[in-house]
């Protein structure tokens, strides 16, 4: 396979931009070589700079969900530009997006539209801290909740990946309120929490952790969580950047049963334009500004070519009800089929999967921590990602990502994916 365009852009693009890139985990630095250069992308495919057509199982992170380029989508924002691109007032089309994201999600009374996944979760913790009065708050180790200071602390996703075990910039006294433990780990929680009685404003988490790979939530855990910010006057807040509209209409809390305090979303809600949101209960969402006094703002909040997308999308996915079935199901015929070559290789592995969200570890044992995430022969990843790419098939280049399935994949790209599994293999190990 042919990339010289790729690297000739890679290296002019290393002259103006910090390593070529204008977010970390695109660079292919823990997995070596030079990144791809998009061009183009429609449905399950990408074309990058050469030419070459890759079946994609990043679609941007997760907001693909339906394919690359999905017509109505596409067709929205066209009909929708010309009538500005800003307007810095409001719009009726933001009433409906909100009204939108209220029908699918539960918990949501009030919702607050943002630029990004970590605006939302920055504006959420700002809110807890706000509503409860108390500063400190408890995430877990590997998740990721976006690039704001206090999340820096044992982050998942690049973070994790560049194995930055402090970063630089972050100051200690930001970071001291910002409280860590295993995820999966209930007695920890109730250790920490016992250890800092009422100074905890909020528990945040991933309730399908997707930035340390795949991994669930044991039975009890977030069940667990939500006990426990009860007794404790503590808010619950489920990151939804990954999870939202995507394991089911209302997101993790729909498909697992967990009412949040809280929520955030990214990336499906705004079709891959820069969208996030944050919403709750009225009680807790009447403290932001102008409301309240917890404030809280954005020059291009809620922007019209972003509201049309995300809203275009969402619409899609409440009205096709087949769909999250469909999903699961050419997840688990990827997952069986990917079993059945990983057994034949013969050396140890872990897959990881939940709705449309999946990852494989190269690993001897269980992966449900960052711990065991870490642990995995991660090493053997790197080779595996350089293999399916050589054949034409894009995975996020880290162990510690999640694959996203996205509906425009057929059966005929998960037979060449599980084929090229079953080459790869051969010729790494
Ligand atoms: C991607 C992600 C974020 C950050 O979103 P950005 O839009 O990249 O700022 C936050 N939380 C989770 C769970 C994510 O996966």
């Amino acid at each position: 396979m042919i990339q010289a365009k790729s690297e000739q852009l890679f290296s002019r693009a290393q002259q103006s931009i910090p390593g070529g890139v204008n977010s970390p985990v695109r660079a292919f630095k823990s997995v070596g070589g030079t990144p791809l250069f998009m061009q183009r992308a429609e449905g399950a495919y990408m074309y990058d700079a050469d030419g070459n057509r890759y079946i994609d199982y990043i679609n941007s992170w997760g907001p693909m969900i339906l394919g690359h380029a999905y017509a109505p989508v596409v067709k929205a924002i066209q009909d929708k530009v010309a009538d500005s691109t800003s307007f810095g007032a409001p719009t009726e089309l933001e009433i409906e997006m909100a009204e939108l994201i209220k029908s699918m999600a539960p918990n949501v009374d009030l919702i607050r539209m943002v630029n990004s996944g970590t605006e939302a979760c920055m504006s959420a913790i700002r809110l807890a801290r706000g509503y409860t009065g108390r500063n400190k708050f408890i995430k877990f180790e590997g998740c990721y909740h976006g690039h704001a200071d206090c999340f820096l602390v044992k982050a998942g996703s690049g973070v994790a990946t560049f194995n930055i075990q402090q970063v630089p910039g972050v100051t200690a006294g930001v970071a001291s309120d910002t409280l860590t433990c295993a995820y999966n780990d209930l007695d920890a929680v109730k250790a920490l929490v016992a250890a800092h009685k009422d100074e905890i404003a909020a528990i945040i988490i991933e309730p399908v952790a997707g930035n340390m790979g795949c991994i669930l939530p044991e039975p009890g855990f977030l069940e667990g969580l939500r006990t426990l910010c009860d007794a404790e006057g503590m808010l619950l807040i489920f990151d939804e950047v990954m999870t939202g509209f995507r394991l089911a209409p209302g997101g993790a809390q729909q498909r697992l049963h967990i009412d949040a305090d809280l929520v955030t979303y990214g990336k499906v809600i705004g079709a891959g334009m820069p969208v996030g949101a944050f919403g709750g209960r009225k009680e807790i969402m009447q403290h932001i500004a102008p409301l309240g006094n917890v404030y809280q703002a954005g020059t291009l909040s809620g922007n019209p070519l972003a509201m049309i997308a995300g809203y275009t999308l969402l619409k899609e996915l409440k009205e096709q009800p087949g769909l999250y079935a469909a999903l699961d199901e050419k997840t688990a015929y990827l997952r069986q089929g990917l079993d059945t070559v990983l057994q034949q290789w013969g050396q140890p592995y872990v897959i990881n999967s939940l709705g449309s969200m999946l990852s494989i570890h190269f690993s001897e044992q269980p992966v449900n921590d960052f711990a065991s995430a870490a642990a995995a022969n991660n090493g053997r990843f790197n080779k595996f990602f350089h293999a399916m790419l050589c054949r034409g098939v894009y995975l996020p280049p880290s162990a510690f990502e999640t694959w996203f399935i996205s509906n425009a994949l057929s059966t005929a790209d998960l037979d060449h994916t599980i084929k090229a599994v079953a080459e790869s293999l051969a010729e790494i190990s």
